[in-house]
């Protein structure tokens, strides 16, 4: 079992788990801006430490739209 990828904003974190990703890409297509599909190994690379405001709808969406439940959207807690 591999710890999930995680990149922040000063209030939130997203968590990417790669054992259940699937690779189906629909992350790529609800925010480009933030992920691109590895074509090599089938899975997403996160492309930014941070998003912004303007980017955070377009990440819930991701999110949402993750068929596998491999996204992961929390609120930043005392450990980060
Ligand atoms: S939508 Fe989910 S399963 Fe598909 S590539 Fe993105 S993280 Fe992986």
């Amino acid at each position: 079992m591999t710890d999930p990828i995680t990149v922040s904003s000063p209030s939130e974190v997203l968590e990417l788990d790669l054992d259940k990703c699937n690779g189906y890409g629909n992350c790529v297509f609800a925010a480009p801006e933030m992920f691109e599909l590895d074509l090599a190994s089938n899975v997403p690379i996160l492309l930014k430490a941070e998003w912004s405001d303007g980017e955070r709808e377009a990440l819930a969406a991701a999110v949402a739209d993750c068929p596998a439940g491999a996204l992961r959207l929390r609120k930043r807690d005392a450990l980060g």
